[in-house]
């Protein structure tokens, strides 16, 4: 599955629907200097300048305070100009990161990580929610993979990947099973499965010997090695899998297609151009 391809094509569609509404701002904030954090705010931002949304880069020291970084967001809220609002994680460990992410207005949280917006999500009804698990549903979607009644693994139980991730699909209509630490015998569940959405953070936890033959594979994972920038799901499962997503070139570009897609929706929200369901 080509997510570089598809990726693309989305942003121009976004970029059609910024100019339609013209003037769109996504404000994301990097708290100290975790390298991989900064690279990924230098390509949200390169990203958001290429479909024609002003990127406002807010940067604090690792040492600053809870209650300075909340006035930053507030701020934030309250910026007529600011569609969207990312606080990048993970923030350093004084700080609490819940207290953050409740601090963002839904209206504007691109990452679909407020408890309003999960809760919505958890509803089935309409709302902000995470890039990563919107990109990956895109790609099945680009794929005609069947998601009604096949059975889908997700492996992975974060905020920001698999709870969002098995919930899309449990709407969808798959039958879910939901992995993580403390699954016993993890190969049981994933030969079981015609999807499979792996979002660990472990190169090659999934192997080929791991995937039901003519399944769909997508693999989330992101891990910097010596060989560079590889997946949780070993190569050789391409061999067995009808489908499987490449790592660079797979779910990456379709999160930050989808981030930026996110913003076009928050503008519409603050518009009024969507109704959003407010607390
Ligand atoms: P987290 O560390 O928050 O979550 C990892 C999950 O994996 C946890 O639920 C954990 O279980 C589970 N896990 C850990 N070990 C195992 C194991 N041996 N078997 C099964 N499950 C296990 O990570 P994220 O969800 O934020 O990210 C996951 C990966 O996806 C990372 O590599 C990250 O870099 C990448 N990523 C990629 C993105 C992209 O755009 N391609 C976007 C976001 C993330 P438990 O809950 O029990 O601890």
């Amino acid at each position: 599955m080509d997510g570089a391809a598809l990726a693309q094509r989305l942003r121009e569609e976004t970029a059609r629907e910024v100019e339609e509404l013209g003037g769109l701002g996504l404000a994301t904030v990097l708290v100290g200097d975790d390298p991989a954090s900064h690279i990924y705010i230098r390509l949200k931002h390169e990203a958001a300048e290429s479909v024609g949304i002003a990127p406002v880069d807010r940067r604090l020291d690792a040492d600053v305070s809870e209650a300075e970084l909340l006035q930053l967001v507030e701020n934030l809220n309250g910026d007529d100009e600011i569609d969207g609002v990312l606080v990048q994680l993970p923030l350093p460990d004084h700080i609490d990161e819940a207290r953050v992410i409740r601090a963002v207005d839904p209206v504007k949280d691109v990452d679909g990580l407020h408890p309003f917006n999960a809760g919505q999500l958890y509803l089935g009804r309409q709302t902000l929610v995470s890039a990563t698990p919107l990109g990956v549903m895109a790609l099945l979607t680009e794929y005609r993979v069947p998601v009604a009644g096949a059975r889908a693994v997700v492996v992975g139980r974060s905020p920001i990947v698999g709870k969002p991730m098995a919930l899309l699909l449990l709407h969808a209509n798959a039958t879910v099973t939901v992995c993580h630490s403390r699954t016993e015998e993890l190969a049981r569940h994933t030969l079981d499965a015609d999807i499979v959405v792996v979002a660990v953070g472990i190169p090659g936890l999934v192997s080929a010997d791991m995937v039901k033959a003519g399944a769909a594979v997508v693999d989330v994972g992101m891990n910097r090695t010596d060989a560079g920038l590889v997946g949780d799901v070993d190569a050789g499962a391409a061999d067995v899998a009808a489908l499987l997503t490449p790592v660079p070139g797979g779910v990456g570009p379709m999160t930050i297609a989808l981030l930026l897609a996110n913003t076009v929706r928050a503008a519409r929200y603050r518009r009024g151009l969507l109704a959003f369901p407010r607390p």
